[in-house]
């Protein structure tokens, strides 16, 4: 019997590197990466094209896949079953799979067309790993519902105050918005990480030493880094979703983007400060 791939399943806030996790991991051999996987029924409802520029039922990768899956929309459930879903999720998780997946019909769902689409690309592209930068922590936790599935989650951080200016600079979103935001995500994050054990990685380590943060993570799946300076393009990055920059296919340089310390207003580090100084703290800055 085949394989299955292993699934990296990068999991933090937007603007914190993922882009730049899911590239350098992408370059490297018997590595597949998929982008935000969990947004693939709705990328595809919204006519949203792949990385490589083709439509997805167009694309080399996307296309085959899709034309096996059945992504029809189901009816949403009230926000009270949702609710009632994710709690018997949590409850479920620590006792095993067959009770939580009863708990949670719709998330048990969503982890098996996971599942499928990960067992299609294994046997297309014959990769060992595949890195699903769907970046949240609900989806991670869904995919333990699917006994197919191995996951190892990567927990990745970025100082807190640059991944709000990041995103108020570039989106205009509400500064108090992006602050609850990062806080509660983060608060996920930390909880799920005593749930379901897996490598941090912070995205300003990342750039200081790439080889020191990617070795520990793929070389107990039996992959030896390879890095280039600069990193190496990648050739063909078949990626869903995601900021403009999970186009991206080579990198110039690796030093972290620490404009922030100059660029962000007083008045946002002091909101910052006083609503979640406090956790970005216990994360180290
Ligand atoms: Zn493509």
């Amino acid at each position: 019997m085949r394989m299955r791939p292993q699934i990296l399943c990068i999991i933090g806030d937007s603007r914190s590197g993922s882009t730049l996790l899911q590239y350098l991991l992408a370059t490297q051999p018997g590595v597949a990466a998929v982008g935000e996987l969990r947004r693939l029924a709705q990328l595809v409802r919204e006519g949203r094209p792949c990385s490589c520029g083709h439509a997805l039922h167009e694309c080399p990768r996307w296309g085959p896949i899709l034309a096996r899956l059945d992504l029809r929309p189901r009816p949403r459930p009230r926000v009270s079953k949702r609710a009632g879903e994710a709690a018997g999720l949590l409850a479920g998780v620590p006792l095993g799979r067959a009770p939580a997946r009863r708990a949670a019909p719709a998330a048990a769902r969503a982890a098996d067309q996971a599942a499928t689409v990960y067992r299609l690309l294994g046997e297309q592209e014959r990769c060992r790993v595949i890195v699903d930068s769907s970046k949240d922590p609900g989806h991670a936790l869904e995919l333990a519902l699917n006994g197919e599935i191995t996951v190892h989650p990567l927990y990745l951080f970025r100082d807190g105050r640059a991944v709000v200016h990041s995103k108020v600079r570039r989106t205009n979103i509400d500064p108090d918005v992006a602050i609850r935001h990062w806080r509660r995500l983060t608060t996920g994050m930390l909880w799920l990480r005593r749930l379901r054990a897996g490598t941090t990685v912070h995205y300003e380590d990342l750039c200081a030493d790439p080889r020191a943060v990617l070795e520990p993570v793929l070389a107990p799946l039996g992959i030896a880094v390879h890095l280039q300076d600069p990193p190496a393009p990648v050739t063909e990055l078949h990626s869903l979703g995601g900021s403009p920059g999970f186009g991206v296919q080579s990198v110039e340089r690796l030093h972290p983007d620490a404009s922030w310390r100059s660029e962000a207003p007083a008045e946002l580090l002091r909101a910052f400060d006083s609503a979640a100084g406090d956790l970005n703290r216990r994360l180290g800055y």
